[in-house]
């Protein structure tokens, strides 16, 4: 079993034993817990297009509906080429968390197509993207599942399959993807939502635990759409950015690294490795950058990060998840151990999934809001999921992550139960 998936699995089971004690019906728990480890519904298939040189392409892909209990499926499609059937039931899984985390009445999906898309030309991936929506289209829509961007997938990548999808139903129905262009009836701010609400968190943490900001260095792994906005957001609230990574490298300065710099150089199609290095800085490894002893070390690429092989070397006094998944069980228990805190992804990295709910909200209203009320909305609910899932880790003496899990797995359990769905 693929290790995300067995840390999500072994999640939903450590928080069970904490949370049966609530509830006097053991049988009816037992049984709830059974089904939230297994998705509702898994649809798989083939999908074909027509590539540059007239041969046919194929590429497996995914929607993995995990649980609907709290609303209808809501999740990321990704593109990428290691993706697996495993993988994406666990993202689902993390997605049916999240949302109940974040407090949004979502439950949880996942999508992903097996493709490396920097292989694609410009058309492929279009007509990658129309193939996707028609998949899925029998599965969908603003009730049903609400899919919306991930790794590898952007505005874009929803303009098109909405086109299609509105096509193929005869109607409009804008509500049934988030995360597209604002000119489709996207929302202002989501695009930089997922790294804004991480570093709200961020905020809220460094509050709790009195920490210096202007003394605070942080180490990025990740320098996507996510990465790259905590980046901006957090070195707008003074921290000092000392490492970001991309695939190919990471740069370090103990000085401080200009975001915007970085930014454009990777906007002209630049990679790290061939960065024009200033005196002050170098190039480091996605090891070295791991092992850096910096106050905040932020994963925010793919999952498996941070394993049992490389934890050991983890010198920082806080991991904030940005990535969905970025460390693995043996991981988590060897830094709970240690005594250092992980925020876990399903709150740090809620942002997006929690504007997408704004966007949704505002196409369902045909209403659209100032940016200003998206953000001050955002920070309202991941400050307050923060200060929930803090009370309940001091309560009960637990881990962020164990409070977390322990928050959204009620919030689950209780809407299955209402439903009468065992
Ligand atoms: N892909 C993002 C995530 O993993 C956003 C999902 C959404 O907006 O539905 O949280």
């Amino acid at each position: 079993m693929n290790a995300m998936l067995n840390a999500a699995l072994n999640q939903i089971k450590e928080t069970s034993l904490l949370l049966s004690e609530d509830y006097s019906d053991k049988k009816t728990f037992k049984k709830v817990i059974e089904k939230i480890l297994v998705p509702q519904k898994i649809i798989k298939g083939k999908i074909s297009i027509t590539g540059k040189s007239g041969k046919k392409k194929t590429f497996k892909a995914y929607r993995i509906q995990h649980n609907d209990a709290r609303g209808p499926f809501k999740g990321g499609i990704r593109f990428h080429a290691n993706i697996s059937e495993d993988e994406v039931r666990a993202l689902s899984t993390l997605m049916s968390l999240k949302c109940a985390v974040a407090g949004i009445p979502y439950g949880g999906a996942k999508g992903g197509v097996v493709v490396d898309p920097s292989k694609l030309s410009k058309e492929e991936l279009k007509n990658l993207s129309v193939a996707y929506a028609k998949f899925v289209t029998p599965y969908i829509g603003p009730w049903r599942d609400v899919p919306a961007p991930d790794v590898n997938t952007d505005g874009r990548v929803m303009s098109f399959m909405l086109e299609a999808y509105e096509k193929k139903i005869g109607q409009m129905a804008p509500a049934t993807f988030t995360g597209k262009p604002v000119e489709l009836g996207g929302s202002l701010g989501r695009t930089e939502a997922t790294g804004r609400g991480g570093a709200y968190v961020l905020q809220s943490y460094v509050k709790l635990k009195k920490l210096n900001i202007k003394t605070s260095s942080v180490a990025i792994q990740g320098f996507g759409n996510v990465g790259y906005y905590f980046a901006k957001f957090v070195s707008k609230l003074g921290f000092k950015i000392v490492a970001i990574s991309d695939s190919s490298s990471g740069i370090y300065s103990s000085k401080g690294l200009n975001i915007q710099a970085l930014s454009e150089f990777k906007d002209k199609g630049g990679a790290f490795k061939d960065f024009p290095i200033e005196k002050g800085m170098k190039l480091i490894s996605n090891e070295e950058l791991l092992g850096l002893s910096v106050t905040v070390l932020v994963p925010a690429a793919l999952e498996n990060a941070i394993t049992k092989d490389n934890v050991e070397n983890v010198s920082a006094d806080v991991v904030f998840e940005m990535a969905n998944g970025p460390t693995t069980t043996e991981a988590d228990n060897y830094l709970y151990e240690k005594g250092v805190d992980v925020i876990p992804d399903i709150l740090s990295n809620s942002g997006g999934v929690t504007v997408s709910y704004f966007e949704w909200v505002q196409n369902l209203g045909g209403y659209y809001w100032t940016e200003e009320k998206v953000n001050d909305e955002l920070k309202k609910t991941i400050t307050k999921a923060f200060a929930d899932i803090d009370k309940i880790k001091k309560d009960k003496r637990i881990s962020y992550r164990r409070a977390a899990n322990y928050l959204s797995l009620k919030r689950i359990i209780d809407a299955m139960i209402l439903r009468g769905r065992v």
